[in-house]
């Protein structure tokens, strides 16, 4: 039995439950892992509420390390013993163990600890697929990056730094600004008190951004669309503000044939080599120190609807994790 967080409907983060549940044998594919700790994200929350609608009940939590317990047939890349990290689909993380497809399960190289590496899988691979596989990015390339202080952002900044792109961020508070900068951000707009479209245009001599990394979603993915230069293109990969409204295509035309991709890493992490050499290279920025692993936050499993609240209300910077 594993004590783990399930929501059996949808809600606010008082739906969320402590239950124990069988954790059985890893069938052919799969794997028994025993965590050490769990990352929390904000796609954790968008599946709560319902704004990414799930079948119920579900456990939760989509990122965690730990120690591989049982292999089921036909797994090769991982032993029982093994140090292991992965972000991973279906759900599940937020767990004590789980039976799992080893597909997106890594090896942690032991460089890396356990709470590093539940704390970075899910948004240390999407800092790869933004940077690496959405837009070719060269150095001296202009990216404007929303909510530069989160989970997401913290380490978008140093992965920025780290191939000699240009980071404009923005964040909700000076102090969340300040580090920002601190983590390789070349310079943070304070997007709560500042005009940042206004600061975007000075900071560009008027040209506008190569590319905009935008996760706040529905208040932000206008001013976006404004802020990049002619043929620029626009990641819109999340929604922490919610949805982005439906718009006009024509709109793209009218601001200089741009391009809009919203992508998923789950897409990106659903073969097992393309997995397995993303998180080689993540490994590599994370090990080497180009990236560091900021946890300002860690809960335990019976205090995860706080820790919901607390990332929901904007309360949190870098990584936030769940202890066990
Ligand atoms: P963060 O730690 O970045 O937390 C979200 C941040 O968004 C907040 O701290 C806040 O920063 C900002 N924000 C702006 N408006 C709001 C609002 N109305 N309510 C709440 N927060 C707001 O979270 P994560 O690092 O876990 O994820 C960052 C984003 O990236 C999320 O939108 C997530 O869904 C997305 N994501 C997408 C992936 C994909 O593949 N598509 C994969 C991983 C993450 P501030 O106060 O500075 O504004």
């Amino acid at each position: 039995m594993a004590r783990t967080v399930i929501i059996e409907e949808h809600g606010g983060p008082e739906a969320l439950k402590l239950v124990d549940r069988e954790v059985g044998e890893p069938g052919p594919g799969e794997i028994r892992i025993a965590h050490k700790a769990c990352g929390l994200n904000f796609i954790d929350c968008y599946q709560r509420s319902g704004l990414y609608p799930m079948n119920l009940p579900q456990a939760l939590g989509m990122e965690a390390s730990g120690i591989i317990e049982a292999v089921g047939d036909g797994v090769t890349h991982l032993a029982v013993g093994d140090r292991a990290a992965y972000a991973a689909v279906p759900p599940g993380a937020y767990s004590e163990a789980r039976v799992m497809p080893a597909a997106q399960v890594c090896k942690l190289p032991d460089a890396i600890s356990f709470e590093e590496g539940a704390a970075m899988m899910l948004k240390g691979l999407t800092a790869q697929y933004l940077f690496h596989r959405t837009t070719p990015l060269k150095a001296g390339d202009t990216v404007l990056f929303h909510a530069a202080a989160g989970g997401v952002g913290l380490i978008a900044c140093q992965w920025a730094k780290s191939e000699g792109i240009r980071l404009i961020g923005t964040a909700g508070s000076d102090e969340k600004c300040a580090l920002a900068v601190e983590h390789g951000a070349d310079v943070c707009i304070n997007y709560s008190t500042e005009d940042w479209q206004a600061r975007v245009q000075e900071l560009t001599d008027g040209k506008g951004v190569d590319v905009v990394m935008d996760s706040v979603g529905k208040d932000t993915f206008e001013g976006s669309l404004d802020s990049l230069k002619p043929l620029g293109m626009m990641i819109s990969f999340g929604n922490a503000s919610g949805a982005v409204e439906a718009f006009n295509l024509g709109i793209l035309a009218q601001k200089g044939s741009l391009k809009v991709t919203r992508p998923t890493l789950f897409a990106h992490i659903a073969d097992h080599d393309v997995c397995q050499e993303m998180a080689a290279m993540l490994f590599e920025k994370v090990a080497s120190g180009k990236v560091k692993i900021r946890i300002d936050q860690r809960f335990t499993l019976e205090e995860v609807p706080e820790a919901h609240r607390t990332l929901e209300a904007r309360r949190t910077t870098g990584q936030t994790i769940l202890t066990l």
